[in-house]
């Protein structure tokens, strides 16, 4: 049976990362600079207690400061916005990230609207929103900028003209992650819960892109043969086994899928380490246009 080439996220964050530290080292040693990036925490989520840890580990790791902030879970949203307030203000902070989900009694939405566009390396704004949809540079969402790396890697010009389905429509993954597709020439569909004939949309596509956050939700036989596929989809399943460790799987049954696709995202290893270092990556992008400095030197 045939089966689809791995693209290996792992490899390629890797790369990433050492490009970006390539660069911040080159701006320290030139102008005494070094990035900084602020990660703000509020509560005790253990995924996102993992998500802050690694972040503080990877952005120290190619040399840019890392500032964080761990709030108690009982913070009231005015004095969460007075910190961001103080981050906007602070020159030694170029890019600034809240961790998601909030607690209850913080409204996210408001949290996001105050920080200032030029630091949001999260690219949740609405200003940064808003350029991407209209073409024009932006601090873009870290997840759906992986993603088309990946895309970038392994098809390349390919991609114009191709059919690509977006599997979900949030403005974190979906929405940006199709604005990015339409700027590489394909032709995207965007399907979600209410979308009819699922199975039959998918089995159109050159390229799927699976952000559902549903188990092994795409099956083989909606792949049409050799299409790319790629799943950011990361679910928490209990054990195969009694006694065995948790498992992660994507939003693509992988067996079946990798039997029928030209080329597939493994879960783990696929779209997940492509997140932090695009956060990475995004931040040097937000020092350089704040402070000037031509990002290709
Ligand atoms: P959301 O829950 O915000 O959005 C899920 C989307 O999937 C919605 O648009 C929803 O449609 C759609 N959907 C739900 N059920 C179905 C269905 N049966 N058929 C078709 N569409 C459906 O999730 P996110 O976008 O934040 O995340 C998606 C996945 O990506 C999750 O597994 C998450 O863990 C993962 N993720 C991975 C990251 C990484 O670093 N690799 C980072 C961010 C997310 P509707 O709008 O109609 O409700």
């Amino acid at each position: 049976m045939p089966s689809a080439q791995l693209i290996d996220g792992k490899a390629v964050a890797t790369d990433l990362r050492a490009a970006v530290a390539a660069r911040v080292g080159g701006m320290y040693a030139r102008l005494g600079l070094r990035p900084g990036l602020a990660v703000v925490l509020v509560g005790e989520d253990p995924a996102s207690q993992v998500y802050v840890r690694n972040k503080h580990k990877q952005t120290e790791a190619c040399g840019m400061q890392s500032f964080e902030h761990r709030l108690p879970a009982d913070t009231a949203q005015a004095d969460l916005l007075a910190l961001v307030a103080r981050l906007n203000a602070d020159d030694a902070v170029d890019g600034i990230l809240v961790q998601l989900p909030l607690p209850r009694q913080i409204d996210a939405q408001k949290v996001i609207e105050a920080i200032d566009p030029a630091k949001d390396v999260d690219g949740f704004h609405p200003i940064n929103a808003g350029r991407l949809a209209t073409g024009q540079p932006a601090l873009v969402p870290c997840t759906p900028l992986g993603c088309l790396m990946l895309l970038d890697r392994t098809l390349g010009a390919e991609m114009a003209g191709r059919h690509a389905v977006v599997i979900g429509r949030s403005n974190i993954v979906g929405k940006p992650m199709a604005q990015l597709l339409l700027g590489r020439d394909c032709t995207v569909t965007i399907a979600h819960s209410r979308t009819r004939d699922l199975a039959e949309t998918v089995h159109g596509a050159d390229i799927v892109i699976a952000a559902v956050g549903r188990p092994e939700m795409v099956r083989g036989f909606w792949i049409k043969p050799g299409a790319t596929v790629i799943d950011v989809g990361i679910n928490r399943l209990p054990p195969a086994a009694a006694g065995g460790k948790d498992r992660l799987v994507g939003d693509v049954n992988f067996e079946e899928a990798k039997a029928v696709a030209g080329h597939i995202t493994p879960v783990p290893g696929g779209v997940g380490p492509m997140t932090i270092a695009c956060l990475l990556s995004n931040t040097l992008q937000a020092a350089c246009a704040r402070r000037g400095i031509d990002m290709a030197t």
